[in-house]
């Protein structure tokens, strides 16, 4: 992986590396370590199984919706999310199954049940008041 040392790449001072078309632009300063290679990586073989652009295309549109979700909607991203759970694990690439970030863009079990009690409690809550209120 083509790594390069820049000021201005990625624009915004509290990211610190970005990957364009598999060439990873790292501000000066910045450890670049083999996670932190390995997340990027997993990140190219997104691109290259969407042809690059489309991976773009479809990580602002996620962006954009998670931004008016609950939760960090940088980190909720599905492409993130593959990257951040196998950046660990080095040999991640050579047992990967193409488009495995496909199955990250649904919320996790934990996400989807804390979901459902929130519902569970709301609706209880509205039946006691809806209850209260026929007895007055
Ligand atoms: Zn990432």
């Amino acid at each position: 992986m083509k790594v390069v040392r820049s000021k201005y790449l990625p624009p915004l001072r509290r990211h610190v590396a970005i990957n364009l078309f598999g060439v990873f632009f790292v501000h000066p300063g910045v450890n670049v370590n083999e996670r932190l290679i390995n997340h990027e990586r997993i990140h190219t073989a997104q691109m290259r199984e969407l042809l690059y652009l489309p991976f773009y295309i479809i990580y602002l549109v996620e962006w954009g919706i998670r931004l008016m979700m609950r939760g960090n909607a940088y980190l909720s991203i599905g492409f993130e999310r593959e990257a951040y759970l196998h950046e660990r694990d080095l040999d991640y690439l050579e047992h990967r199954k193409p488009y495995a970030w496909v199955k990250y863009l649904r919320k996790n079990k934990k996400q989807r049940r804390r979901k459902r009690k929130k519902t569970l409690r709301y609706r209880k809550l509205k039946n006691n008041h809806n209850n209260e209120q026929a007895r007055d």
